[in-house]
């Protein structure tokens, strides 16, 4: 049974012009220990599936969905409040620019308690207040140093202006599994960091990942810096999973040519004896929102489609994998210059 098991998640937004669909009828299943990677181009709608799952509600944002369990418990059963306790208990997130997502007027020592589970009755019992203290000190320095914060005293007593990037999303880490989430989700967690940080904060997932058996969902553009990092990968295009699957049958053999185009796209980049005049790029523009085509999304720029690609394409269940393409790519088309 799947951790979390959302089914045609759907997520609109209300505009002057009308409500405009953007996530459309999405499914995402993930399991406990595992990491899933949602790739895709910038406004695909990845960010917004990440704040729906946490129901981070604004008021112009509607949410549809399906399924939504968590842990079995079946989500949509529940009240609105019921269902922002069981998400707030079992769920963290960590949103991108960790340096403007922490308090610039607190100390980190500040923002690392204010995270830690409450205990309220301590504050009856005077004799143990100093106990509480010592054990929230001593959990806020076991958590930086889990998140491979060597020097606790410098960073408990920094303000955020005066960490590094690399540090500030250490400590963004260290608050979000603070409170022993089962799902961590992370919005571009490694981008504007140099490679040698990317691969810092990666591992360090990695360890919640395996030792707590903490199910990973990030967002990255960056698909060259986690391909051996994710077990799963979702490509989100104009707000649809045109492809997912696991990384060894997405990355040998995709399915969906958008899916191909990025990987080809990183192939090239990370050649060294690649000419960077010549990295394959995708030519022509990501749909309009307000005036998505009846048929395939990715019509306009797939250099395979044809007439019946006006309708749009039903999922395809195979093997390790799910692709939505009338014409998907056959086994070594990667390679191939076709
Ligand atoms: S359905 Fe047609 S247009 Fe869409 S990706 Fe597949 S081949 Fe290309």
């Amino acid at each position: 049974m799947a951790l979390l098991d959302i089914r045609n998640l759907t997520v609109k937004i209300k505009t002057d012009e009308g409500i405009i669909t953007i996530v459309d009828r999405i499914s995402l299943t993930i399991n406990a220990g595992k990491i899933l990677a949602l790739a895709g181009a910038s406004g695909s709608g990845k960010s917004l599936v990440m704040q729906a799952i946490m129901m981070l509600r604004k008021d112009n944002v509607i949410y549809y969905a399906d399924r939504f369990k968590l842990d079995e418990t079946d989500l949509l059963k529940l009240s609105s409040h019921q269902r922002r306790r069981i998400i707030g208990e079992n769920t963290s997130f960590v949103m991108q620019e960790p340096k403007r997502s922490l308090d610039p007027s607190l100390k980190i020592k500040a923002q690392l308690y204010e995270v830690m589970p409450k205990i309220k009755w301590y504050r009856f019992f005077t004799r143990i207040k100093n106990f509480i203290k010592n054990t929230k000190k001593q959990t806020a320095v076991a958590l930086l140093h889990r998140s491979g914060i060597k020097d606790h005293r410098k960073i408990m007593n920094s303000y955020p202006s005066q960490l590094s990037d690399v540090e500030c999303q250490k400590v963004m880490i260290a608050m979000a599994v603070a409170s022993e989430p089962k799902i961590l989700l992370l919005d571009e967690p490694i981008v504007n960091l140099e490679i040698a940080s990317r691969f810092q904060v990666l591992k360090l997932l990695d360890k919640y990942s395996k030792n707590d058996h903490t199910a990973i969902i990030i967002i990255s553009n960056d698909i060259a810096s986690i391909y051996n990092f994710a077990d799963e990968f979702a490509f989100m295009y104009a707000g649809q999973i045109v492809e997912r699957g696991s990384r060894d049958q997405i990355f040998k053999n995709p399915r969906h040519p958008y899916t191909a185009s990025l990987i080809r796209s990183m192939m090239a980049l990370s050649d060294p004896g690649q000419n960077k005049k010549f990295i394959p790029v995708l030519k022509g523009k990501h749909p309009d929102y307000k005036h998505m085509p009846i048929g395939c999304r990715f019509g306009a720029r797939c250099r395979y489609a044809k007439r019946i690609c006006n309708k749009m394409p039903d999922i395809t269940m195979s093997k390790n994998c799910q692709y939505r393409c009338h014409f998907p790519l056959p086994d070594g088309a990667l390679n191939s210059d076709d």
